[in-house]
């Protein structure tokens, strides 16, 4: 039997598990998806553990993303990022960042052209993730966050991308085609971090937050016409990318989010 998991702290409510194992199940693959919880200061030790134990692959959530990155061979794009959700065992651990095409592949999920222009506000680990994506597919990035020094420092790494405080979104986002919040804002409540006067109905809108499934600003969205995508296609596609980066195999899309949605 194969081992796969996710480690995080904490990781207790994620729905990575019965995502990963409706695919399991339904491909005829031997394997099962846990979570393992070391306190932060036991993260290599615990890496160490994961390889010698013969675990085939983790994702990595918070607060581990950044800290896992010199303790494997992180692939080109995780290494841009600075930051890993994915490590491979099979031989030297290798990290990957599959967040970044959870971005795009929940666009092109719903039928959205990776082009023109796109207003990512935040600037954290997802909005590093997001605006590294698009901008690699050529789309212009605007990117918007509450502290600017850190929207700066990551339009510096990113090309063809400009950096922006919250107050300008009316301006930012009146042409433009792509809207993603990366940032945590509705999900502890119901706000949000665009202005309901700033959307319109040619925006495609991107929330990373998946819990609640429908947050303040995808209503909003909904209300003036535009695209949304709800965090979980998200999350589906950085799980799916995952798995196949895994197993070699095409995930099974449909179950996985059927399950992903039911744990939700
Ligand atoms: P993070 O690295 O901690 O970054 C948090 C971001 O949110 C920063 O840009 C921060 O701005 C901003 N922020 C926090 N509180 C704010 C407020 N009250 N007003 C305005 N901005 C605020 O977190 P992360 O890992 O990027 O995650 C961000 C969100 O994306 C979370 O909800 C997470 O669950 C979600 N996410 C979803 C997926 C998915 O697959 N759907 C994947 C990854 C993350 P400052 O820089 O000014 O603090």
């Amino acid at each position: 039997m194969q081992v796969y998991g996710l480690i995080g702290n904490p990781v207790g409510h994620s729905v990575s598990p019965p995502m990963h194992e409706a695919a399991y199940e339904v491909l005829g693959i031997d394997a099962r998806y846990v979570t393992f919880e070391p306190s932060p200061d036991a993260l290599g030790m615990a890496l160490d553990g994961a390889s010698a134990l013969g675990v085939s692959g983790l994702n990595v959530t918070i607060p581990f993303k950044e800290d896992v990155l010199p303790l494997v061979e992180p692939d080109p794009l995780a290494k841009r990022i600075g930051a890993v959700n994915t490590i491979d065992f099979d031989g030297e651990p290798t990290g990957h960042n599959t967040d970044a095409a959870g971005v795009t592949r929940a666009f092109e999920h719903h039928d959205v052209s990776l082009s023109g222009t796109a207003v990512v506000v935040g600037a954290g680990g997802a909005g590093r993730a997001a605006s590294f994506a698009l901008a690699d597919e050529g789309v212009d990035v605007r990117i918007a966050n509450r502290t600017v020094s850190r929207a700066e420092r990551l339009a510096e790494d990113v090309p063809n991308t400009t950096a922006h405080g919250l107050e300008g979104l009316d301006a930012l986002l009146a042409d433009a085609d792509l809207l993603v919040n990366a940032t945590s804002v509705g999900m502890e409540s119901d706000e949000t971090p665009v202005p309901r006067e700033a959307l319109h109905a040619d925006l495609a809108v991107l929330d990373a937050v998946y819990k609640p499934l429908e947050t303040r600003l995808l209503r909003d969205a909904d209300d003036v016409g535009a695209t949304t995508i709800d965090g979980a296609w998200m999350l589906l596609y950085q799980g799916i990318e995952a798995f196949e980066l895994w197993t070699g195999q095409d995930a099974p899309i449909d179950v996985m989010n059927n399950a992903l949605r039911a744990s939700l």
